[in-house]
């Protein structure tokens, strides 16, 4: 089966490099994939794709939002494209910026396959080592650059559709390729896993390039990644002057400080594997002026679903007391969330035999121990398995010796795009 494919690769291989090049030059944060998502739709309609979008595919709350002049900042360089429809464009107008497309070949398995297009808030290196400012295709997006490998997955999911589009005769069944947003943050997978069209699935796959891993590696399924709560916490004080009427205030900065510190000893109550940051804190207005509002952001993660809800569930409990022993009051908004999850056995076997087969790769792991990051992926995983389906998270090498995951001067193996998508193709074809 190997030859058919891969006679066809090297012209989309080509396009790919462009592809990922394009999205790398333009990168869009979280809910702000404007210009990708309706790229990717426009081109899976080309290709003759049953496209879902916008509010016809987010059915549940999408976390951790921007603000709207983030939102409109991005979606105003989107309609500045000439090269976009801007009727699709239309769709997710407003952070609506997920992409499904589906291909329905008669009678036969559905299969799921995930990328991500989400940038980072981060400034590219402009170095002159770094490769892409060498090849002129470094962010032109202040302050947000790929510096994860979703520019190479966008272009790998529409290199996969690309190449089922001229290999119908080859497919049976549903092949559904979902493009998301905001995976960084992990409020993405959760807008729309409750979609119809993810109800009955019979394989899932996700995956990520790896910029820590040499391209001959390949991993075929993952178990261990962290479960993971990600909240805000605003505290709600009193402003009054400092020195006239500091009575008359409530300083909200002070329930903060007994929090940080609070939340620091609790970690002692859990198994060491966890993970609890306060990563900021805004408070106060001036030097002069009991401060009247502070603001907390929180994570926990930990290796399975129920040590992270124990740990989330005490945080709140002592965020709330702390708070109330202060006369504040507190609003807790969650803004990301992922589940702990493990790839099916039996698939990433069967992964590992068609990997194997196609002479790629000379390191192949069959499922390997991932427990020092969560993945939005997880979500639909646990969702396809407990409706009675198959889902195997994969990974795939691709250093380039450059910098690695959310590092100024990021970089990967362009020639991995190729390699994965040939992956992909024969994860679909499969029987
Ligand atoms: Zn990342
Ligand atoms: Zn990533």
């Amino acid at each position: 089966m190997m030859s058919s494919v891969s006679n066809n690769f090297k012209q989309l291989q080509e396009e790919m490099i462009q592809w990922r090049r394009l999205f790398h030059k333009y990168p869009e944060p979280a809910w702000c994939e404007f210009r990708t998502a309706t790229f990717v739709a426009q081109s899976l309609k080309k290709w003759g794709f049953t496209v879902y979008m916008g509010q016809d595919l987010i059915c549940d709350k999408r976390m951790n939002l921007p603000t709207q002049e983030t939102l409109n900042k991005f979606y105003t360089q989107a309609l500045e494209r000439y090269d976009l429809d801007k009727e699709l464009l239309e769709h997710t107008k407003g952070g609506y910026t997920a992409v499904a497309g589906v291909l329905n070949n008669g009678e036969g398995p559905v299969k799921v396959f995930r990328v991500d297009m989400d940038a980072l808030p981060i400034n590219e290196s402009q170095l002159n080592d770094h490769y892409p400012v060498r090849e002129k295709f470094a962010s032109v997006h202040n302050g947000f650059m790929h510096a994860c490998g979703h520019d190479a997955h966008t272009a790998i999911g529409l290199g996969l559709a690309k190449y089922l589009s001229t290999s119908k005769g080859s497919l049976q069944g549903k092949i559904i390729i979902l493009f998301q947003p905001a995976e960084e943050g992990l409020g993405g997978m959760a807008a729309v896993v409750k979609h119809s069209i993810f109800e009955k699935v019979d394989e899932a796959y996700g995956f990520h390039v790896w910029a820590n891993k040499e391209p001959n590696e390949f991993i075929c399924g993952t178990y261990g990644q962290l479960a993971s709560k990600k909240f805000d916490v605003e505290i709600k004080g009193k402003a009054s002057h400092a020195a006239l009427a500091p009575e008359k205030g409530i300083n909200a900065m002070l329930p903060a400080a007994e929090i940080i510190l609070s939340l620091e000893r609790l970690k002692a109550d859990f198994p060491s594997h966890i993970r609890l940051n306060i990563g900021q804190m805004q408070a106060g207005t001036a030097r002069n002026i009991i401060c009247p509002d502070a603001l907390l952001k929180i994570e926990t993660r930990a290796g399975d679903t129920i040590t992270r809800d124990k740990l989330f569930n005490a945080s709140i409990r002592i965020i709330e007391e702390i708070t109330k022993k202060y006369a504040c009051t507190c609003n807790i908004n969650l803004v990301g969330e992922a589940e702990s999850a493990s790839s099916s056995i039996d698939l990433a076997k069967s992964i590992k035999q068609f990997v194997t087969d196609t002479g790629l790769f000379t390191h192949c792991t069959e499922r390997e121990l991932h427990n020092t990051y969560s993945e939005d992926f997880c979500t639909l995983m646990n969702h396809v398995q407990n409706t009675g389906g198959k889902a195997a998270f994969m990974g795939i090498g691709a250093s380039n010796k450059a910098g690695t995951h959310h590092q100024t001067n990021f970089d990967i193996d362009e020639e991995v795009m190729m390699k994965m998508v040939s992956v992909l193709a024969e994860l679909s074809m499969s029987k």
